[in-house]
């Protein structure tokens, strides 16, 4: 079965500073799940709120779920500088560090209310600058896995070119450089109604042998583990025997 879940918003979607009363509830739903390691994975955009020893408290009282501190960090233009100087300086007490591509220039194409934006691009050309930037970001190293990984179909837009061809270069880089993708249930909640990443991404990642993560992305506590069960099959089905977790960045493998 499924144990792990290695992205997860304490802070929903704004910057709200980690309490015992923002944290519990995250043991509550991941114990009602039968998860047993949980790694909280906030927006660096949000850091101010990422109270590392009121994460520790948390940490330390919960016995039956092992609980991780990461960070999901991304390109944004405004404050990336500032996400990965926070990062930098607290690495040794994160676990696990997540990489993400948001943007494409100042564009957050994944927030529904800029999804019009769409209609501008020529889709392959918007693919090849997506996967770009995300060879960009592993390039600037930190990082120990990938999320959702074709998130740029997140509103159905398709590219017309086989998507190997777009994210063959993305995964070698990321097999050199030994990091995880991770099998994410949200695009089952989002328009596109798919896991990240499509089933031939995941062929892919089999292929070459790639670790992987499994992740709900979920910005409220009683999403922990959604779909897992959903997954799990998907998983099975590819053969996948292992999923990685993280402790202070090192990575170990277990069966599923
Ligand atoms: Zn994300
Ligand atoms: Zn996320």
């Amino acid at each position: 079965m499924l144990f792990s879940d290695y992205h997860n918003h304490p802070q929903g979607h704004r910057d709200l500073p980690y309490t015992k009363e923002v944290l519990e509830p995250w043991a509550k739903y991941a114990r009602k799940v039968q998860l047993k390691d949980v790694a909280l994975t906030d927006h660096g955009r949000y850091h101010p709120g990422i109270n590392l020893d009121e994460f520790f408290k948390f940490r330390d009282s919960v016995k039956d779920v092992k609980f991780k501190i990461g960070v999901e960090i991304d390109n944004d233009p405004e404050t990336s500088k500032a996400d990965y100087q926070w990062m930098e300086k607290n690495y040794n007490k994160l676990d696990f560090v997540l990489g993400s591509v948001h943007f494409i220039d100042d564009w957050p194409y994944d927030h529904p209310a800029h999804k019009e934006k769409f209609n501008e691009w020529d889709i392959d050309e918007l693919y090849g600058r997506y996967f770009a930037e995300m060879k960009n970001l592993i390039n600037k190293g930190f990082l120990d896995g990938l999320a959702h990984v074709d998130l740029i179909k997140i509103f159905g837009h398709r590219q017309k070119k086989e998507i190997e061809y777009y994210v063959k270069d993305v995964l070698k880089l990321i097999k050199e450089k030994g990091l995880t993708v991770e099998m994410s249930t949200a695009g089952w909640r989002k328009p596109v109604n798919e896991q990240y990443p499509q089933e031939k991404i995941i062929e892919m990642i089999k292929q070459m042998d790639i670790p992987i993560t499994t992740a709900s992305d979920a910005h409220t506590a009683k999403d922990v583990g959604y779909g897992y069960d959903r997954l799990y099959e998907m998983l099975k089905k590819y053969g996948f025997n292992q999923v990685a977790v993280f402790d202070n960045h090192k990575m170990t493998l277990l069966p599923i």
